[in-house]
């Protein structure tokens, strides 16, 4: 019976008037016949859905550092046993811990309004009964940024800084700077508190947590708006009157605590070839279950490492399946890993942390002598609709501390366009995970591990800017 890939079907459906056109092709050029029964066959997975559903079910939220995270490890570590994943184990590390409180806030005046909001992670405090005070209101962090020190005195700080979708995320990164840093530059100039519009791209009144860093200075407490709150105190500045804000928020620094990173390995037959490191995070933020943010990423990698495992075929390299613990909090995972395991040598890392979406695109940083891989790789993915990008691989938090010891990379970078309406909210939960796109997901990283983990070529170390 004549088998067909599933490079063959796509041809096959073409329009006529392209089939006519073009020259009767079987299967891409390059394409390794096992590879490509690998990547068909993982369009059936369900493995990545099962760790899902099971991790969002069984262990719920996983606040990094608390006693959901420990549950999750140990759930973790059963489930990759029972999977036949080798030297499974947990390691463990210290870090600081923040732990949400009540969270509160209204508009006072102009006109009495409840808000939807929720802390950022190392926001301070209010006292119990909340802290209640005038709103400055800056459109952009560029704004916050221009206002005198001292200008914010006992006031509350807003500032909005829009996010808007795109395909490959970028905007997270302009746009959150006043997460990220708003916080610590109000505090600066003197703010009793501060809110940000979420940052986020939906238009639900569900808001947005996510990291702020203070660093050196006092920690005031910080919160994010729901965007239709958010917009609701934009419009009310547009009529000049003074807005008044009342916010209670009692989070707390709960000091050092445990966490830890789950280890699994598909062993390799050649020991001086290489690592390839995968993974994904095992904790979430404490609002939802973080199915996309990130059970996908854990599971999705899992699941193409399962199936190295089970095809029959021990790869030449030693596939490590790292399932971070402590990412959403400032990548404790990351860096312990890289602390203990960086003198190791690894060929490649990978990453998953970008939900659950459709993989549309390869990027790659390999040497010189591993060219032919990439090339390889294109062709193999190609057929899952995913294009080759001109940007580098190996990107991510928890693979950065050791990529950046100068280890290739490959990004499979899925679709961020709806990512943002989810991610840190409420709403991250099982029914955000389409089993089809998780399936395509699967491939992609089936065809990369069937082809990086076997290479002949050497993967050596590349040159990665300084960080
Ligand atoms: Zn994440």
């Amino acid at each position: 019976m004549k088998r067909f890939t599933l490079a063959a079907l796509l041809l096959a459906s073409a329009t006529p008037a392209l089939a006519q056109r073009a020259a009767p092709i079987a299967a891409p050029a390059g394409v390794d016949q096992r590879v490509a029964a690998l990547r068909d066959a993982a369009l059936k997975d369900d493995v990545a859905y099962d760790i899902v559903e099971g991790m969002t079910t069984e262990v719920g939220q996983r606040l990094a550092g608390t006693e959901a995270e420990a549950r999750a490890r140990t759930w973790s570590a059963a489930k990759l046993k029972a999977l036949g994943f080798k030297n499974v184990r947990i390691e463990t590390y210290q870090m600081p811990v923040w732990v949400r409180g009540e969270e509160r806030g209204e508009v006072v005046a102009p006109v009495p309004q409840k808000l939807h909001l929720t802390a950022l992670g190392n926001s301070g405090a209010t006292s119990a009964n909340g802290l209640e005070a005038e709103v400055v209101i800056f459109p952009t962090y560029a704004d916050l940024a221009a206002a005198p020190d001292g200008s914010l005195t006992g006031k509350i700080a807003y500032v909005g800084n829009t996010m808007m979708k795109t395909q490959d995320g970028s905007s997270y990164g302009q746009a959150g700077v006043a997460r990220f840093a708003g916080p610590a530059l109000a505090a600066k100039k003197g703010a009793a508190a501060i809110v940000i519009r979420s940052i986020g791209t939906d238009t639900h009144r569900l808001p947005h947590t996510g990291t702020t860093y203070f660093r050196d200075g006092p920690a005031i407490p910080a919160a994010a708006l729901s965007v239709p709150d958010a917009k609701l105190i934009e419009a009310l500045a547009k009529r000049g009157k003074p807005i008044r804000m009342k916010l209670v928020l009692t989070p707390r620094q709960v000091g050092e605590q445990e966490s830890g990173n789950v280890i699994a390995e598909v062993p390799g037959t050649d020991p001086n070839a290489g690592i390839v490191l995968i993974g994904g995070h095992l904790d979430s933020w404490d609002l939802a279950t973080g199915a996309i943010d990130d059970a996908s990423g854990v599971a999705i990698t899992a699941a193409a490492a399962k199936r190295i495992l089970d095809s029959g075929k021990r790869p030449r390299r030693t596939i490590r399946v790292v399932w971070f613990g402590a990412e959403e909090v400032g990548g404790f995972g990351g860096h312990d890993y890289a602390a203990k395991h960086g003198k190791e040598r690894h060929a490649l890392a990978a990453e998953s942390d970008f939900g659950a979406d459709k993989i549309w695109r390869l990027g790659m940083t390999l040497p010189d002598s591993a060219k032919p891989v990439g090339d390889r790789l294109a062709a193999a993915l190609a057929p899952l609709g995913i294009v080759r990008g001109s940007g580098s691989g190996g990107s991510g938090a928890d693979i950065g501390p050791t990529v950046a010891l100068g280890v290739a990379g490959v990004d499979l970078n899925q679709s961020g366009l709806d990512y943002f309406d989810v991610h840190h909210t409420p709403d991250d939960t099982l029914d955000r995970v389409d089993p089809e796109n998780l399936r395509q997901n699967v491939a992609a990283w089936t065809t990369m591990l069937a082809i990086v983990a076997d290479a002949p070529e050497e993967i050596g170390p590349v040159e990665r800017p300084a960080r």
